[in-house]
């Protein structure tokens, strides 16, 4: 018998934990030692979002530096993980009910390699990335992400990658925290242990600290395709749970 794949969510933050060894980095990378080995990994993140579900089927997906205003060491990061066009062409039949379509042309944005890099530094595990579809409601990207479950017990390790709190306008550079931005971590944490998936759906219900912390929703989507996932006796813990720079959540989930 396979064994079940667990299930992450990342909170990826600034591109530069790819290279730097800091707090994040090193807490990404241990919680991929404590993984089983992976057959494939199935990223959804943050940064790919397009009209109607698509999926990455190219054999060598190519490294996006999907950024401005970084140093030039982190341009010149490639991330050689091979394509799985099987485990595409899989997905795509998983899923009921929207069309989905094989990409050839995206590759792996930083939001999957920026995690990736410190996780599976050989980067000889398949990547393959699935976009967020614009069209969707946050219910209906959790629907979608149910359909996946399958690919649990083949040994597909499925990392969403975002950020619970994520707002960039009001983002300052040192230890301050916002207090809404932490009220809103703390609030979505404990309804994550209690398996309240419908209150972190429906974000927009919560008020103030709510809107401010999902204020553009594509960070906040890719934990629900992780929460899709879990099944009963799963197990939820949590690693790398800190705020940085005053609105970025950092706190990363792994599920069962
Ligand atoms: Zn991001």
């Amino acid at each position: 018998m396979p064994i079940k794949m667990p299930v992450l969510f990342i909170g990826h933050g600034n591109p530069m934990n790819a290279i730097e060894e800091n707090e994040f980095s090193l807490a990404w990378q241990a919680a991929a030692g404590e993984l089983p080995r992976p057959r494939a990994i199935l990223c959804i993140s943050a940064h790919w979002e397009t009209n109607g579900v698509q999926v990455t089927a190219m054999p060598a997906p190519r490294t996006i530096h999907d950024f401005f205003g970084f140093p030039q060491a982190l341009f010149d990061v490639q991330y050689p993980a091979p394509g799985d066009p099987g485990l595409a062409e899989d997905v795509r039949q998983m899923i009921q009910g929207a069309p989905v379509q094989l990409d050839l042309s995206w590759g792996l944005d930083h939001g999957a390699w920026s995690v990736l890099k410190p996780m599976f530094p050989q980067a000889d595990a398949p990547v393959v990335q699935l976009s967020l579809d614009r069209a969707l409601s946050p219910q209906g990207h959790y629907d979608l992400a149910r359909q996946l479950q399958p690919l649990r017990q083949q040994g597909v390790l499925i990392v969403g990658s975002g950020n619970i709190v994520h707002n960039l306008r009001t983002l300052v550079w040192g230890e301050a925290v916002f207090d809404w931005a932490a009220a809103y971590d703390q609030q979505v944490a404990q309804w994550i242990v209690e398996g309240n998936h419908e209150a972190i759906i429906h974000y927009e219900k919560h008020g103030q600290a709510a809107l401010l912390s999902v204020n553009s929703a594509e960070h906040y989507l890719p934990l629900l395709y992780s929460l899709a996932l879990q099944e009963p006796g799963d197990r939820v813990s949590f690693f790398a749970a800190r705020l940085w720079g005053g609105s970025l959540s950092m706190r990363s989930v792994r599920i069962g």
